[in-house]
């Protein structure tokens, strides 16, 4: 990533909020970065939740301590994501060195017993991103990993990681930088994207992009405070973007043409609550 980072002003957060709360979308408090960093998360999720929106989350889990479990249980959230690398602790802390899985699983779990006692609904979710081509030769892994989680999240993902170009990603134990020219390209008239239908994806600084592949900010249609969100949902840029979607014609899109969902195979495996690896149904 080259663009500048940085954390949302709490002005360029209640402009958006007080702009799209007669729609009532959710909002996702994350892009490409890591929303436990940002001191201000649990005022934002107050202040969404004042004006009748949901707001939730993905974190990796590293920051959320027993201080910042209980500012969020306090702020309203109903939906904290938790993003692991890999499905083992020893792949974990290949990809994250210094950080431990244990202490993720210990963080969450507090997280979980700190709603209970507090009296409060929070829906606790783990997903571990994977190879694609691994999901069917690390079945053991899997079942490894719902027994590691078990009794903590109300649900438990794998899913497919994007690959976005030169991402580090590990394979069989062995990480590596992967180059979008080394892989194999999707057929165009077999992609679908929906973003560009369902949402926008504002940068920490009120720029809006119209998705989140756009993780370089390469097609910005505006900037809060300048243009309303309104005028960029229904501008011509927007609608270009559509029109190109629907005839599949990605490659005429300097951003699309690169996007991971031409080279990436997405997944999903979904487990259930109190999940146990005999019997759980998994769900693609
Ligand atoms: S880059 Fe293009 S194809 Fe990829 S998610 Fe964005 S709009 Fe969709």
């Amino acid at each position: 990533m080259r663009r500048e980072i940085g954390m949302m002003k709490m002005l360029t957060f209640t402009t958006i909020v007080d702009e799209v709360a007669p729609w009532r979308p959710e909002l996702r408090l994350f892009n490409f970065g890591e929303p436990l960093m940002h001191p201000g998360l649990g005022e934002m999720i107050r202040y969404a939740k004042l004006r009748g929106l949901a707001a939730n989350f993905q974190t990796n889990g590293v920051l959320l301590d027993d201080n910042r479990s209980i500012a969020l249980l306090e702020s309203g959230v109903t939906y904290v994501g938790v993003s692991v690398n890999g499905l083992t602790e020893s792949e974990y802390e290949s990809i994250r060195p210094g950080c431990r899985l244990d202490d993720i699983r210990e963080n969450v779990r507090h997280l979980r017993e700190t709603a209970a006692r507090m009296g409060i609904s929070v829906h606790i979710h783990i997903n571990a991103q994977i190879l694609a081509d691994e999901s069917n030769s690390r079945r053991g892994d899997m079942e490894r990993y719902i027994r590691y989680w078990e009794g903590i999240p109300d649900t438990l993902s794998v899913s497919g990681i994007s690959l976005f170009d030169n991402i580090a990603v590990m394979k069989t134990g062995i990480s590596s930088k992967i180059s979008q020219s080394s892989l194999p390209r999707k057929d165009q008239a077999n992609i679908v994207c929906t973003e560009p239908f369902d949402r926008l994806v504002i940068k920490w600084d009120g720029r809006i992009t119209p998705c989140c592949a756009d993780y370089d900010a390469r097609l910005v249609l505006g900037q809060i405070g300048n243009q309303t969100l309104e005028e960029v949902w229904r501008g011509r840029t927007m609608a270009d973007l559509r029109r190109m979607i629907e005839q599949k014609k990605y490659d005429s899109s300097e951003l699309c043409r690169s996007c991971p969902k031409l080279y990436s195979h997405e997944f999903t495996m979904l487990f259930r609550k109190n999940i146990n690896a005999q019997n759980e149904k998994i769900a693609k």
